[in-house]
């Protein structure tokens, strides 16, 4: 048992090693990915379920590596935020969807309103809404066409800090939509003094298996509530037709998921936003 209990420590133990390697390694070329122009912005369509159409979309960063290979946030993000890069890798992401959709202005495209991702680490930047304006003014572009994603763990984490923060975004136009609803930490008393314009449903809900009717009630309870409070509800992961007809069945209007697509690179978003603008 001794020498079994030996093997086993020292598995966890190279586990431990190489992942504190591949996270030096990560940290040690953050910065020269950045100015590289190694992270690229992907775009995942929201799709309005009653009005069969796109109806805006979430960036989501990629980081293509020379030798690793195209990155997954899950790899790189949460190390980011301990290390406090993220909200230099933020600003980026947010330059380059304004800079998307004043190209898209210059081209007679639709207006669509881009989401991008805000890390609570950026909440705490005393410079968040003047980096934000800076971004509309220099892009030539409304408040109303950048929308901010705020994880629901960051609202209950400092309530008091947030609501002010968010309060103001939104008194300056922005519209901000709380991410990852459901997801453990909100409480409905809670929500009820949150300055947000939209939930996005947890993909938990949707993904659900399986099905029950508990679940289906909870779903539709959610919904009946955001609509008393004049909130727009996204519904995230929806990957099957099945999962589409339930929440068609609850009246929930708008999703985001695999099973409309996927997040895209710009250039093959755009083809998905011309088809669609001729149909
Ligand atoms: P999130 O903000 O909740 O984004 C949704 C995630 O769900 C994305 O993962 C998306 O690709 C994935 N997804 C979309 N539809 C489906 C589906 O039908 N099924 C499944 N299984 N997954 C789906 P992704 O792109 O890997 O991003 C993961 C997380 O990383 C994001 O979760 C977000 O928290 C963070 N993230 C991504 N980009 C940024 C960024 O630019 N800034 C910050 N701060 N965080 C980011
Ligand atoms: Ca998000
Ligand atoms: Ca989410
Ligand atoms: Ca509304």
């Amino acid at each position: 048992i001794k020498g079994q209990y030996k093997k086993y420590f020292a598995y966890y133990d190279d586990v431990l090693r190489r992942k504190l390697l591949k996270e030096q390694e990560i940290v040690d070329s953050m910065e020269s990915a950045l100015n590289l122009g190694q992270f690229e912005i992907y775009l995942q369509p929201k799709y309005n379920i009653r009005y069969s159409r796109m109806d805006g979309a979430e960036a989501l960063v990629r980081w293509n590596h020379p030798q690793w290979g195209q990155q997954s946030p899950a790899v790189f993000i949460p190390l980011f935020e301990r290390n406090g890069f993220i909200t230099r890798l933020d600003q980026y992401v947010w330059e380059k969807v304004c800079a998307v959709m004043c190209d898209w202005e210059n081209r007679g495209m639709p207006p669509l309103p881009v989401s991008v991702n805000v890390s609570r680490a950026d909440i705490y930047n005393v410079d968040l809404a003047d980096i934000l304006t800076g971004l509309l003014r220099k892009y030539a572009l409304p408040a109303a066409r950048l929308h901010l994603e705020i994880t629901e763990s960051a609202y209950t984490e400092n309530p008091r800090q947030i609501i002010e923060t968010v309060s103001n975004l939104r008194e300056l136009g922005f519209v901000v939509e709380m991410d990852d609803f459901g997801s453990g930490y909100s409480s409905l008393h809670m929500l009820h003094k949150m300055p947000v314009d939209v939930l996005k449903l947890d993909m938990k809900f949707i993904q659900n298996d399986p099905v029950t009717p508990v679940n289906q009630e909870i779903m539709r309870f959610i919904i009946n509530l955001a609509d008393l409070m004049s909130l727009d509800v996204v519904a995230e992961g929806v990957e099957t037709a099945e999962q589409l007809e339930r929440l068609r069945e609850i009246g929930c209007d708008c999703m985001q998921g695999y099973f409309f697509s996927k997040p895209l690179p710009v250039k093959e978003f755009e083809l998905l936003m011309e088809s669609a603008d001729s149909a």
